[in-house]
């Protein structure tokens, strides 16, 4: 794209500069081409006509000159008063030129004897009238056969007339009076002109402030949220375009408010979670402190209610942690080629003891064998949370069973549980950062609400999806579909 450097004429750059400059430039480059399209046309007309004028005079004096011989004896009074008028009236100078090209009369007295060899002058003579306008010197220069009829053939139907040069008549006359004319047409237009500049010159500033002061208002009114004085939507109707400024800055705006309200929850949800087992901890230890002579039993039991909390901040702490790192950009993923049997079988044996503990039995099914391209770190932590809180929010005696497999673009693994599964109220939830469905069954079942945020977020980052199905009390199955091939996208 042609991109203007417009270094020193930065005013350039204002709208309000260019709408003046386009308005003014549009509005007098047609009246100036007006003011000299009307005086040029008028030099032309007024040069034909005088060419036309001149020149039937002249033919009528040519017409004289054959009838009173004036070409073979130049001594006729009446031929010379006829010429001394014509140079008068049209303020010139005629020369008359027989056919050996030699001067027999020139009104100004000088040329008279000579010769003359000019091409206009010989091409007059075979018959062709000539004019030349010379605007710099300010004259017209003509030249008209003298012919004389020599012959007219009778016998045909229609009688034919022959004629042949006997000279020329070369006259040139003065264009001073169309100058002066087109002087005065031209200052006329001239004011007019001024007129008219003055008036676009009003116009192009009125329509530059009318056509900006929508922007100058918008303008003004982001400046007002930028300063904090408000954080309303902003709204400047007056035209469509500020219209669609205004709604895609109140679109920015709100998101920026949801932003700023899930950050305000997600701080004070922090806050209060690593609080709690703080507070147990005081509790415990101010219970310790406050008696004496406690049993030694009691001491231990208290120092590991103290011990389980310290290792409850812990884990909030790691996930917390987790969490901020996948909150990062994807170009912190380390893309491998990965193979997923593998590791979902080391997940899974690395859990068995767990769900022996609670009885549970966890089943593995392979349909086909899948290498993929992502970031085992961040894999193996979706998989083992998903597995995990199957394991724990299971029944006695329950199930999980995961199972993977693939098509040409994605894989996909399903952790389905027998266990007590989740209300439907609280699905749309469970991937909110500390989200717990019941928080006081909650207590039993340990854990800090970020499992699945963390979960999600890494899927997310592969480009993948995550999808649940839970029926409250029968169980529940989270599907997770990741692309084989890692798309980065810049
Ligand atoms: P937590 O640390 O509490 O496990 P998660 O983010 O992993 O946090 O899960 C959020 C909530 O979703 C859990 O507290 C639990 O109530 C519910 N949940 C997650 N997985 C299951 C599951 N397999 N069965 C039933 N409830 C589940």
């Amino acid at each position: 794209m042609l991109k203007i450097n417009f270094g020193k004429l930065k005013f350039l750059r204002s709208i309000k500069i260019r709408i003046f400059l386009i308005v003014f430039i549009v509005g007098i480059i047609p009246s100036t081409i007006t003011r000299y399209a009307i005086v040029r046309n008028y030099e032309q007309r007024a040069v034909a006509l005088r060419t036309s004028d001149v020149q039937t005079q002249l033919q009528i004096l040519a017409n004289h000159l054959i009838s009173y011989r004036y070409l073979q004896d130049t001594s006729s009074e009446v031929i010379d008063a006829e010429l001394k008028m014509l140079s008068n009236l049209y303020d010139g100078r005629v020369l008359i030129i027989n056919n050996n090209l030699k001067v027999i009369k020139d009104t100004y007295g000088i040329s008279e004897g000579k010769t003359i060899i000019s091409e206009e002058v010989i091409r007059c003579l075979k018959g062709t009238n000539t004019s030349n306008y010379d605007s710099d010197n300010g004259y017209i220069e003509m030249t008209i056969p003298i012919t004389e009829i020599t012959d007219v053939d009778t016998a045909a139907d229609s009688p034919v007339e022959s004629s042949i040069a006997r000279g020329v008549m070369l006259t040139s006359v003065s264009t001073d009076y169309i100058t002066t004319t087109m002087e005065i047409l031209n200052r006329k237009a001239m004011v007019v002109e001024a007129l008219v500049v003055l008036v676009i010159f009003i116009v192009s500033i009125l329509a530059s402030y009318v056509i900006i002061r929508p922007f100058e208002k918008i303008t003004d009114a982001l400046r007002k949220v930028k300063e904090g004085y408000t954080s309303d939507p902003i709204s400047v109707q007056d035209c469509l375009e500020t219209e669609h400024i205004g709604d895609a800055f109140n679109e920015v705006l709100g998101r920026m408010k949801v932003l700023d309200d899930s950050r305000q929850e997600f701080v004070s949800n922090v806050s209060h979670e690593l609080k709690t087992p703080i507070t147990s901890i005081k509790v415990l230890a101010d219970s310790l402190r406050g008696q004496e002579d406690l049993p030694i039993e009691l001491y231990r039991e208290f120092m590991e209610d103290i011990a389980d909390e310290i290792d409850r901040e812990d884990k909030i702490i790691n996930d917390l942690l987790a969490l901020i790192k996948m909150d990062r950009t994807s170009s912190d993923l380390n893309i491998d080629q990965v193979d997923i049997n593998v590791l979902v079988e080391l997940i899974m044996k690395r859990l068995r003891p767990i769900a022996f503990k609670k009885n549970v039995e966890l089943v593995y099914e392979s349909i086909r064998p899948v290498v993929a391209a992502v970031d085992e770190v961040k894999i193996t932590l979706v998989i083992t949370n998903l597995v995990e809180n199957a394991i724990k929010y299971n029944k006695e005696f329950g199930w999980v069973k995961v199972t993977l497999d693939a098509d040409h673009q994605f894989f996909t693994v399903e952790v389905a549980d027998s266990g007590i599964g989740i209300p439907a109220e609280s699905i749309e939830h469970i991937y909110e950062r500390f989200y717990r469905v019941d928080k006081s069954h909650s207590r039993e079942i340990e854990g800090t609400g970020l499992g699945l945020a963390i979960t999600r977020s890494a899927i997310l980052m592969h480009r993948g999806s995550i999808k649940v199905v839970s029926e409250e009390g029968e169980g529940t199955t989270f599907t997770v579909k990741i692309p084989l091939t890692y798309i980065s996208v810049t």
